[in-house]
Formats: C-alpha cells, structure tokens, sequence
C-alpha cells in the first residue's frame, strides 16, 4: 500500500510533489511520509540515519491500543486543534531512542508517532508540531529541533555494556592515562573531566583511511586506535590525537545555519596552538600509508 512513500528532509518537501501524492491518494492509498533529518557531520539522536527506517507498510490504523494515556490523548486534542478542517489526527507517544518524531499523511488523517518528551509541551511547541505535520516547514523543525536538543536527556539510555565501556587505557608502548593527564594539565588547566581507552583492534581488509581518535560526546570518552600503540608512533603524533579529541570536550558543537559544526572556529585556532601541530601533521603524512597497512 505504501509503494510511493517518500522521506524528505524537512524543509525540502516539495509542495508539487506532495499536492500529487495526495491526489495519488485516491488511487492507490499512498501515503507521504516525511521523517525530519538534518543534515551534518554526524548524527544527532532523533534526527539520525535511524529516522529514515521505514513503517511497517499496512500497519492499521486503529490498532489495538487498549489504553491510552492522558498525556497521549491530551497532545493529540491540543495538535488536532491546528489541523486543517476535515482532517483526523492519530498521535502516539513512543520512547523511540532515534525516530522521535515521524509523520505519515494520508488523504484523511495524519499518524504521528512522537516521543514523550513532547506530553506537556508548550502552546508553540505544540503549534510547531502541528505546522510539521501538515506542512513539514522548515521554520517549525528547526524549532522541534532545538526541543529535542535541550531534552536529550529524556530520551532513555541504552542500558547496555556500550554504555560503560571497559577503559583500557596501558597499552604496550603508550599509557593514554598518563597522556591524558599530561595534557589536561598542561593545556587545560586540569579541568577537563574525560575518560579515554585504547579501542580494540581489530583484523580488517585494507582500508584508505583509518580513524585514529574518536570521541564520543555522551559518553565523554576518547578512543584512540591501536594502531598507534606501537614505538615507531613518536610521542607527539599521539599527543596531538589525544589533544584533538580532548578539544571536542572543551568545545561544544555548535549549530551553524542547521548544520552541526565539529569543528568550529574556535577548536581550530585553538588545536593550531599546539606546539607540535605542524611536525604531528607532517609525521602523518609521511606514515598514512604505514598506519593503513598495520595489522593488529
Ligand atoms: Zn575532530
């Protein structure tokens, strides 16, 4: 039933497009959905790839639910309340993780599925919501956007092992501890409060690129990548990875035009100012290729 259903980005919907779908409606029962996405440089929970994972197609409309929150029925009554005339609302409340919210618009009715974190919401955001569903504008997104944002924390945290990584931070050659620790000092007034670990290493085909550091922002924790746990890797390449990362503790990511920007002005004059930057940035250049072909 849903054999032309299309995910847009908000914002990119394209009114033609969506006025034919509609009329396309009448014949084959399509819906239009559109999943809200933004673009950047690494995903953001609610708005990640995850969004995009498609419905079930067929799922039923009225499907058993034998009981529905107050809080559920109360955001569907105040969302209806912006909706075009003639047009039907079903809200669900969800504890999605990644798809916080989703749309399907169907000739009829719309089917929104919504995280918790919006029972309650105020009379804008509620206003935003409704303007998303029947329009998909990129003004009301960007504002849905920023809620999700500010109310991270609501949305539950996987209760797993990921969650609290083992830190194995003594490696062979290197103990990241102790670089951590001589860094933070050094450069950041011993304020910042990260963790770090050796990632695990791993057989793997001949790659073009290798990601020697990571961050993880939730978590606050480095990674580094074992390849550089080795005596040929001189103390100030692995020095200025670890820095790296550690400026992403300092600096938040900012938004800059509804983008995420890792990498803003700041973080880079900044990781400029390491005394090693330019001889760490040549070593790299001059060992990529042994790095690549590292086998653990
Ligand atoms: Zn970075």
């Amino acid at each position: 039933m849903a054999d032309n259903e299309s995910r847009l980005p908000p914002g990119c919907v394209d009114e033609a497009q969506l006025a034919r779908t509609q009329e396309e409606t009448q014949l084959e029962f399509a819906f239009l959905a559109a999943y809200p996405r933004l673009s950047g440089c690494g995903p953001i929970p609610g708005f990640s790839q995850q969004a995009l994972r498609p419905w079930t197609s067929g799922r039923c409309l009225l499907s058993s639910q034998p009981h529905r929150s107050p809080e559920e029925l109360a955001l569907e009554r105040e969302v209806s309340c912006h909706l075009p005339p003639g047009k039907v609302l079903h809200l669900q409340l969800t504890e999605n993780r990644y798809t916080i919210i989703s749309v399907r618009r169907g000739r009829e009715c719309y089917r929104v599925r919504v995280h918790r974190m919006f029972a309650g919401a105020e009379a804008r955001l509620v206003r935003a919501l409704a303007r998303y569903v029947v329009h998909n504008d990129q003004r009301s997104s960007t504002l849905l956007s920023e809620f999700i944002e500010k109310h991270q924390d609501q949305i539950r945290r996987k209760p797993s092992a990921a969650r609290r990584p083992v830190l194995r931070t003594r490696g062979r050659v290197y103990d990241l501890r102790a670089v951590l620790d001589r860094l933070n000092a050094r450069y950041f007034d011993g304020k910042l409060d990260l963790r770090i670990t050796w990632g695990t290493a791993r057989r793997r085909q001949p790659q073009r690129s290798i990601k020697v550091g990571t961050y993880l922002v939730e978590d606050r924790l480095i990674r580094v990548h074992p390849v550089l746990d080795q005596a040929h890797v001189p103390r100030y390449f692995l020095d200025w990875i670890v820095f790296h990362e550690m400026l992403h503790g300092k600096h938040a990511i900012r938004r800059v035009g509804g983008r995420r920007c890792f990498h803003p002005p700041a973080f880079a004059r900044e990781e400029k100012q390491f005394p090693d930057y330019g001889r760490a940035r040549l070593w790299e250049k001059a060992n990529l290729d042994r790095l690549l072909s590292w086998e653990p």
